[in-house]
């Protein structure tokens, strides 16, 4: 149980109390769940987070504190976003159990992210974007947002659920397959990606940085969606590069 959660990490963004904090080490920690991301807290290491994480403390002593959600999520092939309501693009959408289920099923081949979002506004349409799923807990719609640690209790809880559902024989069906021949690239292969289409997309003049509307972010809800392996990336870069390279000898 415990190799399969090494590879789970909760992602915390700009979380503004402490208390969420420490509130959150202590359910993951009832769940199993260890490794703590912190995206620019706005009060971290603190006296706050410490009481409130019960015995948790260790979960915050190992936490990792970055300056952006990229570098929170490197090396992850699998990013959910959790979401208190609906967003101007929809994403692909699953509930804390069909979650648990995929990410329960890919734990084992690669690192898996759980994103939150910030007290008052949750994530931005951008950080959201870099998630191949988003959850939606399902809560009353006219009250719909829950305290943060709690957010994060439903989604651990969900995911201990769905190891145990499996240590005894009953294994939760992903809502996408994991079986492949190629390992999935990871999110910060997917952005460099995503950077190289941006740049090769204005060389060929078909997007227009002045007037982008919203091309890169449906492009990358296509690809995202995919969930592209090694091989395919390469292929795509090396399409991009040829297309470059091609346009540049035109010219
Ligand atoms: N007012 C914010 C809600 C923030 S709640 C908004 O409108 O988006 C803080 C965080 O808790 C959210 O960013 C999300 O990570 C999590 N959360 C709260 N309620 C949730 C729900 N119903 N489903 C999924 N995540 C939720």
């Amino acid at each position: 149980m415990q190799n399969l959660m090494a590879n789970a990490r909760i992602v915390l963004v700009n979380t503004s109390h402490p208390g969420n904090i420490g509130g959150a080490a202590r359910a993951m920690k009832n769940m199993g769940v260890h490794n703590l991301v912190l995206v620019d807290p706005q009060e971290f290491p603190s006296g706050k987070a410490d009481a409130r994480s019960a015995g948790a403390k260790d979960i915050l002593e190992n936490a990792r504190v970055v300056g952006s959600l990229e570098e929170a999520i490197e090396g992850c092939s699998l990013v959910v976003g959790t979401s208190a309501r609906s967003r101007n693009i929809p994403w692909p959408l699953l509930d804390p159990r069909e979650t648990a289920a995929q990410a329960l099923a890919e734990l084992s081949k690669h690192q898996v992210a759980f994103v939150f979002g910030r007290e008052d506004r949750g994530l931005t349409n951008d950080e959201l974007h870099l998630c191949n799923f988003h959850v939606h807990i399902p809560s009353n719609e006219d009250f719909s947002s829950l305290n943060l640690a709690a957010a994060v209790q439903v989604i651990t809880y969900e995911l201990r659920m769905a190891l145990l559902a499996s240590e005894k024989g009953h294994e939760p069906v992903p809502v996408w397959g994991t079986e492949w021949d190629a390992e999935l690239a990871t999110n910060d292969q997917m952005e460099k990606l995503f950077d190289h289409m941006q740049e090769t997309l204005v060389e060929i003049e078909f997007l227009d940085l002045e007037n982008p509307r919203q091309l890169m972010a449906r492009l990358r809800r296509l690809y995202v969606r995919v969930r592209m392996d090694r091989v395919e990336h390469n292929i795509m870069r090396g399409i991009l590069t040829a297309t470059q390279r091609t346009l540049k000898k035109l010219r």
